[in-house]
This record gives C-alpha cells, structure tokens and sequence, in this order.
C-alpha cells in the first residue's frame, strides 16, 4: 500500500541521456542554437560532458515570429477568455505548428536527416 517507489530521477524535468558518454543532463543546459543559412537555424543538443551532438529541430526567423504570436495570442487569452481570444490563439497555433513541421521535414529532406541515416540517433528516453 504504502510501498511506492521513490521517483529518483529529477521529477518533472526531463533529463536527456547522452547517448555517447552516458551522462545526463537538462535540455535547457544542453541546446545550442546554430545559424545555417539567414532562414534557417538549427537547434542541437550539445552534451557539456563529452560534446556529443544530437540534431533536436530547425528554426527560422519566420517561425519565431510565429511563436511569438503566438504567445501573445495566448496571453490575450488568458487575460480575456472569451471565445474570440481562445479562437485567435487556436488558429495561430495551429498555423505556427503547420509551419514549423513543413520547415522541419523540408530541411530534413534536403540535408538528407532522416532517421537511420547515418547514425545519428536522439536519445531521449531509453
Ligand atoms: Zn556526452
């Protein structure tokens, strides 16, 4: 009844396992931004241990100000929850995620990143 394990691992914020050296450590500690091209910014986690590097997603300026938007959206939201500030934020949420997951899989595609090939695995769980 009374039995329940201990939660050992830091509870809420998630630790990411550094595939190479084993060593753990928050996202926030470890995510560099890279800039590629004008439009287009790469987000990596570097492990402080080893310096091992794991691809996490693309960014651009456009998308920024997209999240932006967003944020404020949700803001106005929650200052004023009626159904025209809960529509304007879902919409520019809904927006901002189109985006981002055609600017990620555009780039993946190009810079030839897809899953398996070559060698470059996120280690995020086990
Ligand atoms: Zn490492």
């Amino acid at each position: 009844m009374s039995d329940s394990p201990e939660p050992s691992e830091t509870a809420g914020e998630q630790a990411v396992v550094c595939a190479r050296c084993g060593e753990k450590h928050a996202p926030a500690a470890m995510m560099q931004e890279r800039r590629i091209r004008d439009d287009l910014l790469e987000m990596v986690l570097v492990c402080p241990g080893c310096g091992h590097q794991v691809h996490c997603y693309f960014d651009s300026p456009a998308l920024r100000g997209k999240r932006q938007a967003v944020q404020e959206a949700l803001a106005r939201y929650r200052a004023k929850r009626t159904r025209g500030t809960w529509h304007t934020y879902q919409t520019a949420r809904q927006a901002y995620n189109r985006q981002f997951d055609r600017h990620n899989l555009r780039w993946r595609r190009k810079l030839g990143m897809y899953e398996g090939g070559h060698g470059e695995r996120s280690s995020r769980g086990e």
